[in-house]
Parts: structure tokens; sequence; C-alpha cells
């Protein structure tokens, strides 16, 4: 039986989509054990009691705790660049550029962005709880979440003259604007913290990332509001994951088919060449074997004006019906691409073997 090809688009959306369930599922599966953690982590309120259960705790050390609290600056709090009103810990300015770009293949103008300038400006801070405790919250860059609320939006469009519209419709590419933005965390909002709580030698109450390699979170938002967020994502992934899997397997399932089909015409293939054999050594008048090369051989010459019009080399064996036409040997016959006579292009129905008185 010949080899069964596998074309390369299909080897393709198969790799593709088995690679994208596992890329998919491994982050399921991360998002899954973060959720775990979230869920199991315990929830404590920042007061004076916070101290002595540290205290007593191996290490001094919370490995992965949640605490939420008002955010208070240690210092001076930041101000707001364009509300002289809003003081804050975090600030981040933004400055993205704005075009549409025209795209040949959709023949539609699309939006893209670009960061033209970016400041991020911190200053120490803590969260306060409901008595004087504080906690200090360390390493904020590395934490997810949003801990940032947008201060500040300003759109600054571009005006255009008659003769830049002309060459924006040449160039295929069209300026709009400036986006300005400012996020802050601002002093007083609450944020709730997960991550690692440690009491220092001097007293003080810390949050850092934790070391055992648990997802530190900063979050604007209330617990149950980020654990719903996480629990939605690792839904996301997995939804992918499955979606992923089954189109892989949808390829698997067509190969298979396509597999199978060509086990059926390669069976029916054997069995009209055995009816063959069969009719052959029936009919003792019949030609030589099909197969017996060497027994043509002795007798090439008388055969040649006789000989098959596709190999050249076997004697003519077979009629076509329901043509009728006798123009190819048996094994030339098998190989048509087509169930079509050669000669006369007429399907073939059947084959019978040809004999010679
Ligand atoms: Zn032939
Ligand atoms: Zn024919």
């Amino acid at each position: 039986m010949e080899e069964f090809p596998v074309k390369v688009s299909e080897a393709v959306c198969l790799g593709a989509s088995l690679a994208l369930s596992g890329i998919c599922y491994c982050l399921y599966k991360k998002s899954r054990t973060t959720l775990d953690k979230l869920e199991d982590a315990p929830h404590f309120t920042i007061d004076g009691k916070l101290k002595d259960i540290l205290k007593v705790t191996p290490g001094a050390c919370l490995q992965y705790a949640v605490i939420e609290g008002a955010v208070q600056p240690v210092g001076e709090p930041l101000t707001s660049s364009f509300q002289k009103e809003i003081f804050g810990v975090l600030q981040k300015v933004l400055l993205r550029e704005h075009r549409l770009v025209w795209n040949s293949l959709s023949r539609t103008w699309t939006d893209s962005e670009r960061v033209l300038h970016q400041r991020v400006t911190a200053v120490p801070f803590v969260l306060v709880g409901s008595d004087d405790t504080a906690v200090r919250v360390l390493c904020h860059l590395q934490a997810s979440g949003v801990h940032m609320e947008t201060t500040h939006e300003k759109f600054h469009p571009v005006n255009y003259g008659f003769s830049d519209i002309i060459g924006q419709y040449l160039s295929g590419e069209k300026l709009k604007g400036q986006l300005e933005t400012e996020e802050m965390l601002k002093v007083g909002a609450t944020l709730t913290g997960v991550g690692e709580l440690i009491l220092d030698t001097d007293g003080t109450l810390n949050l850092r990332p934790p070391s055992n390699g648990s997802e530190y979170f900063l979050s604007i938002t209330d617990f149950d509001t980020l654990l719903g967020e996480q629990e939605s994502t690792a839904g996301w992934w997995k939804g992918l994951a499955i979606a992923s899997a089954v189109a892989g397997a949808g390829v698997l399932l067509w190969l298979g088919r396509r597999y199978y089909n060509q086990l059926k015409v390669h069976w029916q293939r054997e069995k009209e060449r055995r009816e063959f054999d069969r009719l052959r050594a029936e009919n003792p008048r019949a030609r030589a074997p099909v197969a017996g090369h060497e027994a043509i051989e002795d007798e090439e010459e008388e055969h040649l004006e006789n000989a098959c019009v596709i190999c050249l080399t076997q004697p003519r064996n077979c009629i076509l019906l329901e043509c009728g036409h006798v123009c190819c040997c048996y094994s030339c016959y098998q190989a048509l691409p087509q169930p079509r006579c050669p000669i006369c292009r007429q399907s073939i129905s059947r084959v019978v073997p040809l004999y010679h008185v």
C-alpha cells in the first residue's frame, strides 16, 4: 500500500491547534493555581493585633495573606499634574499617538497607537487600618491588579489643511491626534493587598512580593472582585484550551476519514485483482500471469506490437468495459488515477481478462 500523504496545510493546522491547546492549558493551570492560593489565603485586619500575630508566627512572616487598608504616603504625597486638588502615591502619565493606517488587504483604515512618552512616579506609602497601625507596601511595580484610577484624559486632535489630506491618502497614513492620560493611586483610596506579610526587626509591618513564587496583588477593587476577575481569566484560558483541542481533534478526524477512504480504494483494487486472477486461472487460454515479468521478456519481440500503450513492456491482457478497448495491461489499469479508458475516456465499470485462442 502506498504511503499516506499528509498535506502541509493539514500538518500546520494540526500542529498549531495542538500547540495552542497546550499553551492555553498551561496558562489555565497557572491561573487556577493562583486562584486556589487566593482562596486559601488568610485575611487579616490591619490593627494592633496584627503585630502580635506575626510575633508568634515562625520567622515573623505570613507567606500569603490578604489585607485591606487606606493608602497614606510616608512623606510628601504626589500632586496630580492636571488637577491640583488630587494627591496620590503613584502616578503614571502617558502620551499616546493615534493614527489611522490604510490596510490594503481589508481595504479599510485601521487604528494604530504608539506610546510617545511615559512617566511613572512613586513615593513610599503605607496601608492604614482602623487604628494607627500601618503596613508599608514594597515593590508595588511587581504587583498585578488594577491599583490606579484615571485622573485625567484628554485627546488633542490634529487639524489639517487640504494639502495634508491629499498627502495622507497618498502615503496611506493619517495622524488622528495624541491622547494624554494620567493615572494615580490616590491618597485615602482603599487598597487590597495580597502578598507576604512580614514584621521587620525594627517593628514595622511590610507587605512584599511572596518569596514562594505566588502572585503579588494590589487592587483598588475589593477582594471578591479580585477573585472574580481571576476566575474569569481562568475560565477564558480553559475555554480556549478546549476550543483548540476540539479543533485539533477535528483535523485528526478529517485525516482519519481520508486515510479510511484511501484504504477502501486499496481494498477494492485488491478485490478486483483477485477476481481478475481467478478468471485467468479458470481459463487456460489466458495469457501469462500479470506479474510474470521473466516469461514476458522471453517473448518480448513477439509481444512488441501487442504491448500495453502505457508501459510499452507488458502485453495487453485486459478488456475495459463498457467501451471494450484492449489497450493496456492489468497493472497499468490499476495504476490509472481515475477509472477511465486511456483511449476513449469513457468510464470503466468492469475489467475482464483477454483470452487468446
Ligand atoms: Zn502496462
Ligand atoms: Zn475505451
